[in-house]
């Protein structure tokens, strides 16, 4: 089986791109990062197709250019990748991915001979529209935060914020595909089913506890056959890349209908997500030892692996900013609500998986995993607005004066997020930037 867990050539913090913008300290994309969207130039009808972040710019992988600079297995990968969405390519798996990187860091690096000959391929990032990445199959989202299960669980049942199940499975649901959206489209305020507190009857209106949730999607590379459990440590083998998540909540609609069976129409209305997707060989340094206290009970043996306590927690870091419609008329900048870490994460993304194919549940290539909103342990590491404000008792503060408990009409979210390590580059994920609109 291949190695997953070495750092390469590809890694290295030193190396430097002839595509300048790449090589700035600040910048999310520099040559060892190297995510995947599918794209086109704005505008032009033309037909979507892959392309990979660099600096300011984008390679569009089907410039024929490319191909005689590649080797064959990067010639093979990349083959796959001339298509609209990206499920041929996430299902031949991470050799496929890994071949198209060594190439591309190799083609991309300062002293490449053939610079010249593939500069054509390169087109400004802000000139590109995107499209989803993949044909979305299922969605299914987790609760991996203990911080953002106990914050929450605290609010329904202050003696009893956590249930006996919390520390054995990674808890998830079923979410819905037809309305994963993309970064830059806007969502509309959902109505719903609503119980006041001074009330016994509930009335059908426009949500009004709306509620973004920070949280990391994952793209499922190659499947595992129904019936066919995935092993804790064949996890990776089958873990396409990573992306920004926000799990649009109606908290009202909510916690009308969550019981017993879980979130329904207060998630499907819309989730978002953007557009690059970073490849888990990117993430490779900035995986870190996962430790649950010593107090908590060990994971059953199919949830425990020795290689995942030693590189299971990845420090991906998050932030929130929102921009009100106000502050965006006064020129202000978005403000920042919150920046956490998938490192904080109780459950690995090797258990999540183990765990939701333990029952013999197929993963298909293209598949989106939830990680669930991403809390820290601390006031400013809370992942979503019914946190921060406790409830909606608790008002945030904005730079404008404005405060918020729950997200007002012409509000926008952003999410983004960067991984950072002593010695290693940094890398990023760009933005899922949504704005809230009325109600329809
Ligand atoms: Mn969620």
């Amino acid at each position: 089986m291949q190695s997953t867990n070495d750092l390469d050539q590809t890694h290295n913090p030193a190396l430097r791109s002839w595509v300048e913008s790449a090589n700035d300290a600040e910048c999310s994309f520099p040559i060892q990062n190297l995510p995947i969207a599918v794209l086109r130039r704005a505008g032009s009808g033309e037909q979507f197709r892959a392309g990979t972040a660099i600096g300011d710019s984008v390679l569009d992988l089907s410039a024929p250019c490319l191909l005689p600079q590649l080797s064959e297995a990067g010639r093979a990968a990349i083959r796959l990748t001339f298509a609209s969405s990206l499920n041929d390519f996430m299902a031949a798996g991470r050799p496929a991915q890994r071949a198209l990187r060594q190439d591309l860091s190799r083609i991309l690096r300062h002293d490449f001979a053939e610079k010249d000959r593939i500069s054509e391929a390169l087109i400004a990032a802000d000139e590109v529209e995107f499209n989803m990445p993949a044909r979305i199959g299922d969605f299914s989202d987790f609760y991996c935060s203990i911080h953002h299960a106990t914050n929450v669980g605290k609010l329904f049942r202050p003696e009893n914020p956590i249930l006996p199940n919390y520390r054995w499975l990674p808890v998830g649901y079923q979410g819905r595909t037809s309305s994963i959206l993309l970064s830059g489209q806007s969502v509309a305020r959902p109505c719903g089913q609503i119980l006041s507190a001074e009330s016994t009857n509930p009335i059908y209106a426009p949500c009004r506890r709306l509620d973004y949730e920070a949280e990391l999607g994952v793209f499922v590379g190659s499947g595992n056959a129904l019936g066919r459990p995935v092993p804790i440590d064949q996890v990776d083998d089958h873990l396409f890349g990573v992306c920004l998540l926000n799990d649009w909540s109606a908290r009202d609609v909510q916690s009308w209908e969550y019981q017993p069976l879980g979130p329904f129409l207060a998630k499907s209305f819309a989730t978002s997500i953007s557009p690059w997707i970073v490849s888990f060989d990117a993430l490779e340094p900035y995986r870190r030892p996962y430790r649950r206290p010593a107090e908590d009970p060990a994971p059953l043996p199919h949830l425990t692996s020795a290689s995942d306590e030693s590189r299971g927690a990845i420090d991906i870091k998050v932030s929130v900013h929102l921009l009100s419609a106000a502050m965006a008329a006064r020129g202000l900048a978005p403000a920042r609500l919150s920046l956490s870490s998938y490192a904080d994460a109780y459950w690995t993304l090797s258990q999540v998986v183990a765990h939701q194919t333990s029952n013999g549940c197929n993963l298909q290539p293209g598949d989106l995993i939830g990680t669930g909103t991403i809390s820290g342990p601390s006031r400013d590491s809370r992942g979503c607005l019914l946190e921060l404000s406790e409830g909606g008792q608790s008002p945030v503060s904005l730079p404008s004066g404005e405060t918020r408990v729950f997200l007002e009409d012409g509000d926008t979210v952003i999410l983004s997020a960067c991984c950072e390590a002593d010695g290693r580059a940094r890398i990023g994920f760009g933005e899922c930037r949504v704005t809230i609109r009325k109600p329809e």
